[in-house]
């Protein structure tokens, strides 16, 4: 195992990779932004660096000092969390130079899937149902309406580079896509600094349903059954997430995992991985994407798997082999997150910052916090509004519910707002609350509650 590891991000994902660490003896070192001093990650840590100012690009995506930090404090490995460098190829790969371990899987698998269309030429060649549509790129407009007539309307145009739910965009007819494409083009330029794009059939209120996988470097893989993640924004990004899914079949349960672990083989994938799919009506699945990093919402699994995925993910890149293979992997109960974010539901989701003062907590049994915040934390307007992950797990669906609604209901938060208000109604919302949810729910809940209010 490692000695020491140096964690490259900040927040709730820094402190639970702290916690990882100590959990194995193993030294941590944080990294933080000047905005960042009195966090808790830094006070968590074995020693921590100053990176730089408060923006991200002034400091945790400040390439020569992450990188002059995990030197000077001579560590193993490091591990990058999710966003800012986990799904950087040149990170991994500067890392490698310097006889650093990434935490991760190998540069070549990040690259294999750092794009959609690479990533779906992967999956296809790996014998994966994907989502209808462009086979690659498409250079121009008149090439893209000529997909969409193979597909019919509606259609998606979507960055090839995109992520984080933004550089998508729905078109329901050819002038509709004539009217979109160049704006399309010029935002992912803009965003993600590359302007291609593909064509995708638009799956009609589809579930989100994502299949985790864990490699070993020595040729195993299993699958850790699924996530549900089809409450999301109105930007396709995830609110709530749970595990299992409610309607998913052992059939196609294996069937999904069996496609996740054929695609990230084919790519020699190694490391804790996430292939995302869309579940049409029919219980068809098709491949979106694959995420090569550990994802937010890792923790619904490790409550039904009782494996600690970032554990194994530290023991996997210091060569470890699994102890285990898929016939030993059972699913036992049902776990709920929420993610707690800084942002005003009455204010159309506006990020909220300022002093915490108060941060009364649920804690009960089967009630898990993930938090880098309490009580005298400041929120800064820097980053990501996200403060903390409620999970929740029950014997069964209704029990998870059930306690997440009462931990939801004792959650009090003062100095800023939350959308914890939000999350209250949202729950107890009849389509929730019996699981029949796509990702058209969020947006319908939405408006039922403009017409109510
Ligand atoms: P996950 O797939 O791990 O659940 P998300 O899909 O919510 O995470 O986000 C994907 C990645 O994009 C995360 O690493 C997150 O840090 C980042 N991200 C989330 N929201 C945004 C945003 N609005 N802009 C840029 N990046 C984002
Ligand atoms: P990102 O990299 O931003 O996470 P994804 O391709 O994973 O992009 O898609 C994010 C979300 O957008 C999905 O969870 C889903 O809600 C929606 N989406 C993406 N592709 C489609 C599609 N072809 N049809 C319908 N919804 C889609
Ligand atoms: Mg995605």
């Amino acid at each position: 195992m490692f000695e020491r590891v140096l964690v490259a991000n900040r927040g709730e994902i820094a402190c639970r990779i702290i916690r990882a660490c100590h959990d194995l003896g193993v030294e941590a070192v944080a990294i933080y932004s000047q905005a960042d001093k009195d966090s808790l990650h830094v006070s968590m840590a074995d020693q921590a660096i100053c990176v730089g100012q408060a923006t991200n690009t002034e400091s945790y995506l400040n390439l020569a000092g992450v990188l002059a930090a995990a030197e000077v404090t001579g560590v193993d490995a490091v591990h990058p969390g999710y966003g800012y460098f986990s799904e950087r190829d040149r990170f991994a790969e500067a890392l490698e130079s310097l006889g650093i371990t990434f935490i991760g899987p190998p540069v070549e698998a990040i690259r294999a899937m750092g794009d959609k269309a690479s990533a779906k030429q992967a999956a296809i060649r790996a014998n994966c149902p994907v989502v209808p549509g462009s086979s690659g790129t498409v250079e121009n407009e008149s090439e893209a309406q000529k997909v969409a007539a193979e597909i019919g309307y509606p259609v998606l145009l979507k960055a090839v580079a995109g992520g984080g739910g933004r550089g998508i965009r729905r078109v329901n007819s050819d002038e509709d896509l004539a009217r979109n494409w160049k704006t399309a083009q010029a935002e992912s330029l803009a965003s993600f600094g590359n302007d291609e794009m593909l064509v995708e059939k638009c799956v009609v209120e589809p579930r989100h349903v994502e299949i985790q996988v864990l490699g070993d470097q020595h040729g195993n893989m299993v699958y850790l059954g699924e996530r549900e993640c089809s409450v999301q924004n109105l930007r396709h990004q995830k609110i709530v997430e749970e595990a299992p899914c409610v309607v998913l079949s052992p059939e196609t349960r294996r069937e999904m995992g069996e496609a996740a672990v054929r695609v990230a083989q084919l790519v020699g994938y190694t490391n804790a991985g996430t292939v995302e799919f869309l579940l049409d009506k029919d219980g068809k699945f098709y491949f979106l994407e694959m995420n090569t990093r550990i994802q937010v919402e890792h923790p619904v699994t490790e409550q039904i798997t009782g494996l600690d995925l970032l554990q194994w993910q530290l023991k996997i890149a210091s060569g470890e082999k699994l102890p285990f293979t898929q016939d030993d992997i059972t699913l036992t109960g049902h776990a709920i997150e929420a993610r707690i974010t800084a942002q005003d539901p009455d204010n159309d989701f506006a990020p909220s910052t300022g002093l915490i003062t108060k941060w009364c907590a649920p804690g009960f049994g089967g009630c898990r916090m993930d938090t880098h915040v309490f009580a005298g934390f400041t929120i800064s307007p820097f980053y990501d509004p996200m403060i903390a992950k409620l999970i929740v797990t029950g014997r069964d669906r209704d029990e998870a519910v059930r306690k997440l609604t009462v931990a939801l209901d004792e959650f009090h938060v003062e100095g800023i707002c939350t959308n914890i208000p939000f999350l209250r109604r949202l729950v107890r919302h009849p389509r929730y609350i019996s699981g029949d949810v796509s990702t058209a729910f969020v947006p319908e809940f939405l408006n039922e509650q403009t017409v109510s209010v």
